[in-house]
């Protein structure tokens, strides 16, 4: 089987570039591995809403509908419900419960080994996600097995967690809202240095003006784009909706950055949460140079030296809206137009010869 172009994983960044291939009339596929579209966000703890207001959490082509716009803020499931809407309003071609294996390199283009077979393409576009495999610090290792250990990624909700104190480990917008949550239940700690915080009040009354300055301004291409690109691959993404003074405000402790087991132990938690980030898993493709985040290395996610290999849905692949839903469109839309430009070319070339 061949077809032009092959998507692998059908979140917000697969869907995003399916929508725009179709536009240009690039034949595509889009493979899934899990067995429903939106499980990433499904998977999520359960109270989770959406930190980005609902008018910057749509995709190209569907706004959300009334019903949802007086909300402020989706629910999770309402996100993942808008994803599985959205493939079949634009009928693009998911073929679920797929997973890619292994992608080796043939004289045009590319072998996709599948869980259901092999397909040859032209054109390869990794959309996986940033959130395949949590990142736990290896000292986690060393800590009393008495305690509990869970990542973020496993927490449902404070009926999960056992009594006595948690101690949560990291104060981004995850490890704020985990932290937040449980405190009306437990004794809770929050470990960390916190990242910027975006005041609710420039969301809710300079929202057009503030998500337009960190759409064009906040790129690769300016220089205040490119310092805030550094912190963000160090220190990770502002915090939005949610405020440090809000956790304290709950009764939350505040402990600057852990150093080590005995700093996780000393406030004597029962439970210690990780919510200190992810890593993405592409260790099925063949060796190649990784830059920032552990992404290959590429141009605005065109992969350097490997003709035909694109990315879509890296944190900070163009700009700080790269990784958030309201922006993957704008990365997934850049990167069609070099796939239907190299198109035109080769047959401009054919069409020479
Ligand atoms: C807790 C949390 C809250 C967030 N809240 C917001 C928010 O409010 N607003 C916002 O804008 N952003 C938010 N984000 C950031 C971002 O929008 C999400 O991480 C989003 O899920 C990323 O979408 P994606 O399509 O890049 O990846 P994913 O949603 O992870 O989708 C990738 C897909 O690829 C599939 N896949 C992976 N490997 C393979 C393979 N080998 N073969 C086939 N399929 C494969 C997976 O099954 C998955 O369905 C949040 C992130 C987290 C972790």
């Amino acid at each position: 089987m061949s077809v032009d172009t092959i998507v692998i994983g059908a979140g917000q960044a697969g869907l995003a570039t399916g929508h725009h291939l179709a536009k240009q009339g690039i034949s595509f596929e889009i493979l899934e591995a899990g067995q429903r579209i939106g499980q990433s966000w499904r998977d999520r703890w359960k109270s989770l809403r959406l930190f980005t207001p609902v008018q910057y959490s749509a995709l190209p082509g569907m706004s959300h509908s009334n019903s949802h716009s007086d909300k402020g803020y989706l629910r999770k499931d309402e996100f993942a419900d808008y994803l599985e809407e959205y493939a079949s309003q634009f009928e693009l071609p998911v073929r679920l419960g797929v997973r890619v294996e292994r992608l080796t390199r043939t004289a045009d283009g590319f072998e996709v080994v599948t869980s259901a077979g092999s397909i040859n393409a032209h054109n390869v576009v990794l959309a996986t996600g940033p959130n395949a495999l949590p990142h736990i610090p290896a000292f986690a290792a060393t800590i009393d097995p008495s305690i509990t250990q869970l990542h973020s990624s496993e927490y449902v909700d404070p009926a999960s967690i056992p009594d006595g104190n948690v101690l949560v480990v990291g104060a981004g917008t995850s490890g704020a809202e985990i932290a937040l949550e449980l405190a009306a239940t437990h004794r809770v700690t929050l470990a960390g240095r916190p990242t910027a915080h975006i005041p609710d009040p420039v969301f809710t009354y300079a929202g057009a003006a503030y998500w337009a300055f960190i759409s064009s301004v906040l790129t690769v291409k300016t220089p205040i784009g490119r310092r805030v690109a550094k912190a963000f691959h160090a220190s990770g993404a502002p915090l939005i909706r949610i405020s440090m003074k809000q956790v304290e405000s709950a009764g939350v402790s505040r402990k600057p950055r852990l150093m080590g087991a005995a700093d996780a132990e000393s406030s004597a938690p029962t439970t210690i949460i990780w919510a200190t980030g992810f890593t993405p898993d592409l260790s099925w493709l063949p060796d190649l140079p990784l830059g920032p985040g552990g992404y290959p290395t590429s141009v605005r996610g065109e992969v350097t030296d490997v003709p035909g290999l694109f990315l879509v849905g890296m944190p900070f692949q163009f700009g700080l809206t790269s990784g958030l839903i309201g922006g993957v469109g704008r990365d997934a839309e850049w990167i069609v137009k070099r796939i239907a430009h190299t198109r035109h070319a080769e047959r401009s070339t054919v069409n020479t010869l």
